[in-house]
Formats: C-alpha cells, sequence, structure tokens
C-alpha cells in the first residue's frame, strides 16, 4: 500500500471547505485552524545490548475548549509532526460531534516497534511518559491506545505516572490514560469499541438505506484492534467477509473468510499472510473487491486518486482515520458511494474512553450491557446530528461532520469569548 501526500493537507481542504460552508465566524477559524501545543521530545531509551538509542516522540494538542485534551498515541515508523497534527485535530473534531467533555490530542513516536523486544518497547514507553511529564495528567491530556499500542502499553504509562506522583495521590489518578487492560482500571468493552462503534453506525445506515446486513459482502484493511473486531461484530449479521489487508498481505475467498478464524490465524502468525483458507492477493486486486461495504481500518491515504476508482462498493465505513484523501473523496462522490467518515464511524473508541475515565473517577465498575447500550446511544445521536447537517447545508457526510464538530465548538467559544 502506498502512502502518497502529507496527510495535515486533507485535515486543512476538510476544515476549511466546512468553515466556508458554514461561515463560521472569522476568529474561532483563526483558533481552530492550529494546535495549541505542540511538544517534540527527543528521548534516550536503553537498548537490551546496552547501547543508548534516541527516539523522536510528539503529543499534540490541538483544542481543549470542551474538556481536557484527548488521544490516542501511535507507534509507527512514519510517525511525524504532520501526521500527529491531522490526528490531534480530528480528535478535537471527533469529541465534539460525538458531545463528550474531551478535546483534541494525538501523540506518537517514530519507531518500527517489530524491530524491538518486548523489554525494550516497555523502557521507551516508560521514557517516553517521563519525557512528557506533566504535559499529561487525568485532567489535562488522557492519552489511549492507537497504531501499534496496546492495553498493556497503557498499563506501563499508568505505572509510570503514577510512580512519579506523590503516593497519597496516586489513588485518584488512574483516569491519566484509558484503554488500560480490564484489571487495571479499563473499562469492559474498550478494547472493542472502536469496531463495534463502527459497526453501530453501519447499522444505522443499513437501516435509512432499506440494506439487509445479513445478506450483504464486506472486505478490511487492516486486521489489528479495528479491523478485526469490526469484522468479527460484522459476523454476527452473517455479512460475508470477502477480502482482508494487513501489513503483511492481502487475502480473498469468494465463498467467505471466517474473521474469528483468521484472528486466532493472525495473532498466532503475526499477520493474515498465507492463511490457508483464502488466496493470496495484490494490493490492486484487494482494492477492486466487488462488495458491498469496504471497511478500511489501517493507515491514511488509501483511498486516493490511484485506489478510488477501483472501489466497486456501495458504502465506505471508515475505522481508521483518514483513510481518504482529497481526491479519493471527489471519486468516491462521484462514484455515488456512500462514505460514514472517519470521525463519526470510528468515534466508539474515544467514547467508551470516555466511560473508562468517568468510571476511574467515579470509583464505578459498568457492565457490558451498560457500556455498549450507552455506546449505541451516543453513535446514534452522533450520526442524526451528522444527518440532519447534510439534509441543512445540502453537503457530503465529511463535511457535514466537520460542520457539527465547528458549530459546537463556535458556540462554546462565541459563549466564553477571548481572553482578557
Ligand atoms: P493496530 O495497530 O491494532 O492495527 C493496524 C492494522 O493495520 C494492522 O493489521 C496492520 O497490519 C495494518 N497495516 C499496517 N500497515 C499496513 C499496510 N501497509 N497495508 C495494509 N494494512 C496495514 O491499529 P488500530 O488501533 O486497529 O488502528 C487502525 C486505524 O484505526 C488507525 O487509523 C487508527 O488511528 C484508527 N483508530 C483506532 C482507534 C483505537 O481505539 N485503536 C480508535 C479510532 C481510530
Amino acid at each position: 500500500m502506498t502512502i502518497k501526500k502529507n496527510v495535515y493537507e486533507n485535515t486543512v481542504h476538510q476544515f476549511n471547505k466546512a468553515a466556508d460552508i458554514m461561515k463560521l465566524d472569522a476568529d474561532v477559524r483563526k483558533i481552530l485552524s492550529c494546535s495549541t501545543n505542540e511538544i517534540t521530545v527527543n528521548f534516550p531509551a536503553i537498548m537490551d545490548d546496552g547501547q543508548v538509542r534516541i527516539f523522536t516522540s510528539y503529543r499534540v494538542q490541538h483544542n481543549n475548549a470542551l474538556g481536557p485534551y484527548k488521544g490516542g498515541i501511535r507507534y509507527h515508523p512514519r510517525v511525524d509532526i504532520n501526521e500527529v497534527r491531522a490526528l490531534a485535530t480530528w480528535m478535537t473534531w471527533k469529541t465534539a460531534i460525538t458531545d463528550i467533555p474531551f478535546g483534541g490530542a494525538k501523540g506518537g513516536i517514530k519507531i518500527d516497534p517489530s524491530e524491538y523486544s518486548i523489554s525494550e518497547l516497555e523502557r521507551i514507553t516508560r521514557r517516553y511518559t517521563f519525557a512528557l511529564g506533566s504535559n499529561i495528567g487525568p485532567e489535562y491530556d488522557i492519552p489511549a491506545p492507537d497504531v501499534n499500542t496496546n492495553p498493556q502499553i497503557m498499563a506501563w504509562i499508568l505505572d509510570t505516572y503514577l510512580s512519579m506522583m506523590p503516593p497519597q495521590e496516586r489513588q485518584r489518578c488512574y483516569h491519566v490514560v484509558t484503554g488500560k487492560p480490564v484489571e487495571l482500571g479499563g473499562s469492559i468493552g474498550r478494547n472493542k469499541a472502536t469496531g463495534q462503534g463502527t459497526v453501530f453506525i453501519i447499522e444505522r445506515w443499513a437501516k435509512d438505506h432499506d440494506f439487509d446486513l445479513n445478506s450483504c459482502t464486506y472486505f478490511v484493511q487492516g486486521f489489528g484492534n479495528v479491523g478485526s473486531w469490526a469484522a468479527r461484530l460484522m459476523k454476527l449479521h452473517s455479512s460475508k467477509l470477502l477480502a482482508v489487508e494487513d501489513a503483511t498481505g492481502a487475502i480473498f475467498n469468494q465463498d467467505g473468510i471466517d474473521p474469528d478464524d483468521l484472528y486466532a490465524y493472525a495473532i498466532k502468525h503475526r499477520g493474515i499472510s498465507d492463511y490457508p483458507k483464502a488466496k493470496m492477493i495484490d494490493h490492486k486486486s484487494f482494492m477492486s473487491t466487488t462488495a458491498d461495504i469496504f471497511i478500511p481500518a489501517a493507515l491514511e491515504n488509501q483511498i486516493n486518486a490511484d485506489t478510488a476508482p477501483l472501489l466497486d462498493v456501495k458504502l465506505v465505513a471508515e475505522g481508521a482515520n483518514g483513510p481518504t484523501d482529497t481526491d479519493g473523496d471527489t471519486i468516491l462522490q462521484e462514484k455515488g458511494i456512500n462514505l460514514l467518515p472517519d470521525v463519526l464511524c470510528n468515534a466508539g473508541g474515544v467514547v467508551v474512553s470516555y466511560f473508562e475515565w468517568l468510571q476511574n473517577k467515579r470509583s464505578e465498575f459498568w457492565d457490558l450491557d451498560e457500556v455498549d447500550s450507552k455506546l449505541r446511544r451516543i453513535m446514534n445521536n452522533s450520526y442524526a446530528r451528522v444527518l440532519d447537517a447534510v439534509d441543512a447545508y445540502h453537503v457530503d457526510w465529511r463535511t457535514a461532520a466537520c460542520i457539527v464538530a465547528l458549530s459546537r465548538l463556535e458556540k462554546v467559544y462565541k459563549g466564553r469569548g477571548i481572553f482578557p
């Protein structure tokens, strides 16, 4: 898969388009067009062979008008300031669309985690947390998992952060990070939340379009947290998974692929490559799969001028952040393909992160029914808000979603005014 442009250009384009159409207040526009804080830290960590290596890391805090900064941490060799800036901006929009009391942030380390041992990753994670210091905090900026990070990494962040606190203050700071293992204060349902939210939004779309998910076909790019959960939850509708692509390759089976069986295989073999119950295909064939729904759940800029013409689907449901670039958007619209945009479709993760944060603050533990029913309600309400904006402004879904977010933020800034 190719990653072409600077992804932040897409964000700026989306922002300007929505701001123009809704006539966003000129002063609010200036504020929301840049991030509040952009932290770059180069930090050392000791490798297993005793050598010291320097790592470059970021935390971008885009906006906190609606609540503490909130957003995941990504470990990937391609992480750079523009990518983190784009992801942080989308977080601001996502929390505004879902109407949860958080702002937007994102962080990342420029690293290929597959090149490091577990103990090296632990030291790198702890040293990154130490380097961020008071730039994160339970009422200030709350990280969570993203690409190549997981509950174990959140546990190391938690432990490092708490270890830097005076002992008598530690118990009240468990909500400094979300996506923790359940035994360490994580929420039931957080691990599947992004995939679950994506499927709730697909269900809502299907209801609106009188579309039968039980007999539909779909394919998924990315088979990590978001992609594998989305695929496994679509299975509950008996929808047929035709193709999957991850960093190790792409596979196809016209008779369908069992997502649970593939998941077990992918865990064991560290990827889907050579899965025996499907054939390997190339990227172009993968993107050309004829199906009802495509769920991109890997990285940015996957649906672009080269690949969008290949798509033969009715719906793109964006599990990933920024999988469609501006050319891709135009081509999807020309082809009449429906789009459920990332800032709506994958918001389930941050919504259940909010639930985790609340449970920690209140010393509560909710069961899965409570988490899922509250998540479904928030996703449905968010969908309805975006649909209203589609109708009111006669725009595409991505622009409408951005308008919902900017309108909410505009009200807050106009109500509070600009200090001094
Ligand atoms: P992950 O690390 O669990 O999985 C990433 C998947 O993408 C893996 O299967 C990997 O093999 C695949 N991938 C990587 N490079 C690829 C390539 N070149 N071609 C095809 N596949 C490739 O990450 P995740 O948490 O599932 O995140 C996936 C996307 O969802 C990202 O855009 C992320 O920002 C977004 N997202 C994640 C969450 C969350 O809660 N984890 C929430 C909202 C959005």
